[in-house]
């Protein structure tokens, strides 16, 4: 007799901040074919927590845009109501504070941007800086003092803990909290909840068991599944998509207009030539040809997605 086998269940995290580029759509192309290709679902979540620079108007784009390139979802978006949008669930998020809170991992932090900026640290595998320390011990006097100038962030007391995991592309990937990402701030001053912890919530709650994204967060992954662990939620597997490289290095962004589906799509450009050139350039098809992502599903395979990033020449494709 076969095992039952749980479904998996695999998401698309856009963050609405503007209109998506090559490099989300060829993440989202991925974490779609994993999971379809694997008879899964699919949650559409809408990473807006950042008041100032989510729109609803982007959150809208998005779930357009997935469309026009054929990625579907099964759960979630603007037709779940407000429970996929990161930015209705503070509540939810603070429920969840408070349970690290019980366990003593948390404490309030006052230090100003400038003040961060200042300090010479060390740096964490993401770039920034590693917390100094500053506000970790302060006695309850302190604190009170403090309090009356202004509003802090929520950090929490990274562990002397090596968190290890498989990842599915990239293979191991190890990394000691207390000296790799240091205290992390879950709450920023304002009271939004931090994407590290909104994905743990989010993923945990939402019945997730695969995550696919970019390259780019396998730096957070441990301090997730260390959170993930102390919420008492299952880990999901992960896998870490190769990132779309400009020419100089950097990872493409939203400030390469240029590349993102509003001006690709006024342009002309085919959902079937971007999902093509996509499937080429990770190593799906042979050619560059039209394809539909429908037609990638049946041959997909993570063994045969590309090891390395992809360098874009934005004046030569399309
Ligand atoms: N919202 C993030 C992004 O668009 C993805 C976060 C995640 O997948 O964990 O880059």
């Amino acid at each position: 007799m076969k095992a039952h086998k749980k479904t998996v269940r695999g998401r698309l995290a856009p963050s609405p901040s503007g209109r998506m580029h090559l490099g989300n759509a060829c993440s989202a192309l991925l974490a779609w074919l994993s999971v379809r290709a694997q008879g899964g679902e699919l949650v559409l979540r809408l990473e807006d927590l950042d008041p100032d620079r989510c729109r609803p108007e982007y959150c809208r784009q998005v779930e357009e845009d997935f469309l026009w390139l054929g990625l579907d979802w099964d759960l979630g978006g603007a037709a779940g109501g407000g429970d996929y949008f990161q930015s209705r669930r503070r509540e939810i998020y603070q429920a969840y504070l408070d349970r690290l809170e019980e366990k003593n991992l948390l404490y309030p932090c006052f230090c100003s941007r400038g003040e961060l900026h200042a300090a010479q640290a060390p740096h964490a595998s993401d770039g920034t800086p590693l917390y100094s320390g500053t506000c970790r011990n302060l006695t309850p006097a302190d604190r009170l003092e403090r309090a009356r100038l202004r509003k802090p962030a929520l950090r929490v007391r990274a562990p002397e803990e090596t968190v290890s995991f498989q990842d599915g592309r990239m293979g191991e990937y190890a990394s000691r909290l207390d000296r790799d990402c240091g205290d992390f701030i879950l709450r920023r001053s304002d009271g939004v909840a931090a994407y590290q912890l909104a994905v743990v919530v989010d993923d945990g709650l939402m019945g997730v068991t695969e995550v696919v994204r970019g390259r780019d967060l396998l730096g957070s992954t441990p301090r997730q599944i260390w959170l993930q662990r102390q919420l008492g939620f299952p880990q999901p597997v992960y896998f870490h998509t190769p990132l779309l490289l400009a020419p100089d290095g950097r990872r493409l962004s939203k400030r390469d207009a240029d590349l993102d589906l509003g001006a690709l799509r006024a342009a002309g450009v085919r959902a079937e030539q971007i999902v093509g050139w996509l499937a080429f350039r990770l190593g799906l098809r042979e050619r560059e040809e039209l394809v539909s992502a429908r037609e990638l599903v049946s041959e997909f395979s993570w063994d045969r997605v590309a090891k390395e990033d992809i360098w874009v020449d934005a004046s030569r494709i399309f």
